[in-house]
């Protein structure tokens, strides 16, 4: 009775140790969730996968139909922003395969900085994240910082 419970009163922990970081998915995230966040990265990178396919297909197709110079000089230019397009959508791809094989190999959601949970909202939001917004608010400082 005697203040017992104000002392027994912890404050919740947020971050676990980095020695949860690999393994102990299920006490960071439960097997629900990453299905639903496997989901989406896979849905992603179909819908990646398929407008790569209809990028190529438009400019096969556009090639044929302006044979004159002046229409040929717009769709190099044309080519080379769809070209640089298909770059950025390789890249996107390679990361959310990547988020993918942190989901199997029970990394994902794991702030590879300090260990703690990245936040389900940002993970949302940016499914391919590796760092919570601590960490990551904390780079983007160093990095503006170093650049100046
Ligand atoms: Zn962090």
């Amino acid at each position: 009775m005697k203040g017992k419970g104000a002392l027994q009163k912890k404050t919740p922990k947020v971050c676990y140790p980095p020695i949860f970081r690999r393994g102990k998915i299920t006490a960071v995230m439960e097997e629900k969730k990453l299905q639903f966040f496997r989901e989406m990265l896979t849905a992603q990178i179909a819908n990646l996968l398929g407008n790569a396919e209809k990028t190529v297909a438009e400019m096969t197709q556009r090639k044929e139909a302006f044979p004159d110079p002046t229409d040929r000089a717009s769709l190099e230019s044309d080519r080379n922003f769809e070209l640089r397009l298909r770059d950025r959508q390789r890249k996107l791809i390679m990361k959310l395969e990547e988020a993918i094989a942190r989901i199997d190999d029970g990394t994902y959601g794991i702030c590879e900085e300090c260990g703690c949970d990245i936040s389900e909202e940002r993970l949302r939001v940016r499914p391919v994240t590796t760092m919570c917004i601590a960490c990551k608010t904390n780079q983007e400082l160093k990095e503006k910082a170093g650049s100046e």
